[in-house]
């Protein structure tokens, strides 16, 4: 897959400003990008992103203070989160000169989870993640300067993404110890015990097996993996990013939060069109069901018609 890309730099595209092209090629090459980066598209879009035609505009001085919870920031955050997968022109980005290194983190985090396996991903430290890191070639240990990126982004203050969930896991190295998860069979993921596996398994007695756990309960490092794949894929946008993922720490999987899914909706249980399925309508018809990020949710975050809210 690299050597295959290494032939194909494209070399006969009319030259786009220096900096970029030249961060950009370099990342071509790079092993797991093909898992991550939906072929070159990414890249493509990257560059249209990250390629300003015009200076980038300056956002407010700070937008959150400034604004407060106001009608207008209302307005604002629900008009995002309608067009969630679109950018905005306050949108916060990744540097271009660091965008290399979100791809070469992101990438580094995706082949540990192919090495490590999906299940065992949802719960796996970050203390854990630097062992195999080290152990195995085919992830390769992380380099003081993923590191610290990683770092960054665990810190980083969510609100200037325009994500306003809680922080709920505080440590990066934070632990599920075994005697509080459990396995929930043929789905690959786990639950929290008491309320979460309460209710996941008083929804399965009630609304049959059509429905099933399509993402249960994770640690910083899955979550790690999921933001920074979405920031790579819209060109590291992280306000982008954050519409559909929550920041590692800030991801309520993280305290018993679920998703569930229709069997054979396939990707599609992650879009709107759940909502048109007899199973939503079912699970909202229990009453005991509340969904998490609903249309108007105060998140700013796209709509998650599948995303149980636990407490
Ligand atoms: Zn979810």
């Amino acid at each position: 897959m690299a050597d295959r890309d290494r032939q194909d730099p494209d070399p006969v595209e009319s030259p786009p400003p220096p900096i970029d092209r030249r961060a950009l090629l370099k990342l071509v090459p790079l092993g797991a990008l093909a898992l991550l980066l939906d072929g070159g598209r990414a890249i493509e879009r990257a560059r249209r992103i990250l390629v300003p035609r015009h200076p980038r505009p300056e956002p407010p001085v700070d937008p959150l203070a400034d604004e407060g919870a106001g009608p207008r920031r209302g307005h604002d955050r629900l008009h995002k989160i309608r067009d969630f997968d679109r950018t905005f022109p306050d949108d916060v980005l990744i540097e271009e000169s660091r965008l290399e290194l979100l791809v070469s983190t992101a990438a580094r985090l995706e082949r540990a989870l192919q090495a490590i396996g999906h299940g065992n991903f949802n719960l796996v430290t970050f203390d854990q993640l630097l062992r195999y890191a080290a152990r195995y070639a085919e992830i390769g240990a992380f380099p003081p300067a993923e590191l610290d990126f990683l770092d960054e982004i665990f810190h980083a203050d969510a609100t200037r993404y325009g994500f306003f969930g809680d922080k709920v896991l505080h440590e990066q190295t934070a632990s599920f110890p075994e005697r509080d998860v459990e396995k929930i069979p043929a789905s690959g993921h786990y639950l929290l015990r008491g309320e979460p596996l309460e209710k996941y398994r008083r929804i399965r007695r009630d609304l049959g097996d059509g429905i099933f756990l399509t993402s249960g309960v994770r640690n910083v490092v899955k979550q790690y993996q999921l933001f920074l794949s979405k920031a790579v894929a819209t060109g590291g946008n992280l306000s982008q990013a954050s519409r559909s993922l929550a920041p590692p720490g800030y991801s309520y999987h993280a305290i018993g939060d679920f998703d569930v899914g229709r069997v054979g909706f396939g990707l599609k249980n992650f879009t709107a069109d759940f909502a048109e399925t007899p199973e939503y309508q079912k699970l909202i018809d229990l009453g005991y069901v509340d969904i998490r990020y609903t249309e108007t949710n105060p998140f700013g975050v796209r709509h998650e018609p599948w995303h149980i809210k636990i407490a």
